[in-house]
């Protein structure tokens, strides 16, 4: 049972069947057909102008902080935000900008945090150009913002003059629990990295979405990075599979997940579980015991999961982990005794 991330996916016959009739070209002249189509039915969903199609969801991220800055700008976000831990701080070598951390809860920020968190304009400081929020926060443990929430972070980031750029690797995920729509996001935020290879099983592709003059600039940056695709066609129609077939089921994974926290919570074993609001599970371990040793253990019985920390572990649910692997998940984690 694989319970790594929600990338480990493998795509469904009824997915490999789309991708095997997908119509394609060469998308570095526009001419895929299939691309096209993935790009126009996400900006319209978002009620944007444009998107542009990448191999990755660090790359949306990439050329979103790219486009929205000059060299010696500076990023706020969390601190526990992707763009900052995991993108092998792409953003000062991509785009020669700092990085300014705010501390929320559960990776979220409240727009007084950032309001506090602007620098004031001085030849010696970092301009503060661009606010990014992460929707669901991964290491926050799937925490989610409503549009509610983020509404006041989007005046502030209009008062101020700055853009406000949205990680949404996940943000069906937090959909499905807000129950709002992909419109209301849209009207929230200048671009929108949307990842169709992680709850929704697609094998490959990220969306960055917005108006048409950012999606222009976009489209120069990503094929600078090395990802102008020719006929990735053949991707893009997993993900066209994956927005019309695996959005509604995403309520299934934040069910089982909420069955694992459950669980958790009462195992003499572990310390604390964050509380799980979608199809993330992030909890620590008690006494000595390791992340490392935690995971041999439940590795020899046929669970793995991805190291969070010296004593964290983080388990995700998605579209190939079924009812009765969580039956057996919670048998297995019932019975260990350290
Ligand atoms: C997975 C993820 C990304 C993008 O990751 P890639 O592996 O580069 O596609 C971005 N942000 C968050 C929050 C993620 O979980």
């Amino acid at each position: 049972m694989n319970l790594i991330s929600d990338t480990v996916t493998k795509p469904t016959p009824a997915m490999l069947q789309a991708m095997m009739s997908a119509e394609v070209g060469d998308d570095v002249f526009g001419q895929d057909p299939t691309i096209n189509a993935l790009e126009a039915k996400l900006a319209k969903m978002f009620g944007k102008e444009a998107a542009v199609f990448c191999p990755s969801g660090t790359m949306t991220n990439q050329i979103a902080i790219k486009v929205h800055t000059q060299p010696l700008d500076e990023v706020l976000c969390e601190e526990s935000s992707h763009i900052y831990q995991y993108e092998v701080g792409g953003y000062a070598y991509n785009s020669g900008i700092g990085i300014n951390l705010i501390q929320g809860e559960y990776g979220k920020m409240t727009a007084d945090q950032v309001e506090a968190a602007i620098k004031p304009v001085h030849d010696w400081l970092p301009l503060s150009k661009l606010v990014v929020l992460e929707n669901t926060c991964n290491k926050g443990g799937g925490s989610y913002y409503s549009c509610e929430e983020v509404k006041p972070i989007r005046d502030l980031c209009i008062r101020q003059g700055m853009k406000l750029h949205l990680d949404g690797a996940r943000i069906f995920n937090a959909l499905t629990e807000t129950k709002e729509s992909t419109l209301q996001v849209g009207e929230l935020f200048d671009s929108i990295s949307v990842c169709l290879s992680k709850g929704l099983g697609a094998p490959v592709g990220s969306v960055l979405i917005g108006d048409e003059d950012f999606v222009r600039q976009a489209r120069r940056v990503r094929k600078v990075m090395g990802g102008g695709m020719r006929q990735a066609g053949y991707l893009a129609a997993a993900c066209i599979y994956a927005l019309d077939n695996h959005v509604e089921r995403l309520a299934e994974d934040h069910e089982r997940a909420k069955k694992i926290g459950e669980l958790l919570e009462s195992m003499p074993y572990v310390k604390a579980v964050k509380p799980v609001h979608t199809n993330i599970v992030i909890f620590d371990l008690e006494g000595d015991l390791t992340a490392a040793k935690f995971l041999d253990v439940i590795s020899a019985k046929g669970i793995s999961a991805a190291p969070f920390g010296p004593q964290t572990v983080r388990f995700v649910t998605h579209l190939d982990y079924t009812e009765a692997m969580l039956e057996k998940t919670l048998e297995i984690l019932s019975e260990l005794k350290f």
